[in-house]
């Protein structure tokens, strides 16, 4: 039975992949933090996944749990994921979304020698390294220069991915643009959006306050990132991948989308700017080319950008209906 260890298998990818990996008959363990309010439903809900309990804050630990575990594929999904919450701990940032990393490596790589073959490792990494990007579409060979806490940790990250491969490590990093679902956070603005609109367009008389309406993101489906994070994975040669839609839209235009799925024209008047919720530094557009993804995984996005608002904003109506 092949063997895959997941980092951050509580969160939105972790859950998706994790539900792909067991149904194609993996032996699937997953890191959990002690800490994270959120693991006694993961474990719930998820009884074939044989849990570790482990802290990225202590990297060292990484390296003795991935040599123990020794797995055919590894993914590391783990770390602070917002980037609003890393300019709120910028520190911690750095320790479990970049430095971690090294231990996840530096584990493949003992697991190489000792065994005479690299787990597939698979780093998550973002469209935020690219930072204030000079070029749009972004690519593979795009400058890497971070502008934010998470952004900078995640380059760090990236950086290592391509020192352990040229060490012989198979390991691949899946550039991720923004990706989600109806699993996303309300961390995330498109999971705030949709709930607000749910709970506005239901009469709960309240507003929708939110930062930079004019940033644009590239938007597409996590199973579909999820996807393409198992065929980097599988591909025979570890690389780096741009994974994107290659379109961008605004964060406005994501809320009037969703104000007319819940049957609300005048958007306008329902929302709020607030100055709490803009960033200190917030890239003005990313939008991601994945050529070569298409051409190496024949990965493709296969859910338009109308069709994720629409989803996330049925669901969440749904959920105040009582229909879920
Ligand atoms: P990110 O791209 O990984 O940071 O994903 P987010 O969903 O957190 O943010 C996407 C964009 O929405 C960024 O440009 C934010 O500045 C912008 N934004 C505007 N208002 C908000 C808000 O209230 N919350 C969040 N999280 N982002 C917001």
């Amino acid at each position: 039975m092949p063997v895959a260890l997941i980092t951050g298998v509580s969160g939105q990818d972790g859950t998706f992949l994790a539900e792909r990996l067991l149904a194609e008959g993996f032996e699937v363990h997953g890191l959990v933090r002690p800490s994270d309010p959120s693991r006694h439903d993961v474990f719930r809900a998820y009884p074939d996944i044989v849990f570790h309990e482990g802290d990225l804050a202590e990297p060292s630990r990484l390296v003795d749990l991935v040599r123990d575990v020794a797995p055919d594929e590894l993914y590391n999904l783990a770390g602070i994921s917002s980037v609003a919450q890393s300019w709120d701990e910028p520190v911690a940032t750095g320790i479990v979304t970049g430095v971690a990393v090294a231990g996840i490596l530096e584990g493949a790589a003992r697991v190489a020698e000792e065994q005479g073959r690299s787990p597939r490792v698979v780093q998550a990494s973002s469209a935020e390294i690219f930072g204030w990007p000079a070029t749009a579409p972004q690519d593979e060979t795009t400058a890497v220069r971070p502008v934010s806490p998470y952004g900078a940790a995640k380059a760090y990250a990236h950086h290592m991915v391509s020192v352990y491969r040229s060490r012989g490590v198979h390991a691949s990093a899946c550039i991720l643009y923004n990706h989600e679902s109806t699993r996303r956070p309300r961390t995330f603005v498109t999971r705030k959006i949709t709930s607000a609109v749910a709970g506005i367009a239901r009469g709960d008389g309240t507003m929708l306050a939110l930062g930079n309406l004019d940033a644009r993101r590239d938007w597409g489906w996590a199973p579909d990132y999820v996807d393409a994070m198992v065929r980097a994975a599988r591909h025979e040669r570890a690389d780096d991948f741009v994974i994107a839609t290659g379109t961008s839209h605004t964060v406005s235009d994501f809320v009037r989308i969703a104000f007319a799925r819940a049957g609300i024209e005048d958007w306008r008047s329902r929302v709020e700017i607030d100055a709490r919720f803009s960033r200190p530094v917030d890239s003005p557009e990313f939008v991601g080319d994945a050529s070569k993804a298409r051409r190496l995984l024949c990965w493709g996005p296969s859910v338009t950008f109308e069709e994720i608002v629409h989803r996330m904003v049925d669901h969440d109506l749904a959920g105040l209906d009582g229909g879920r």
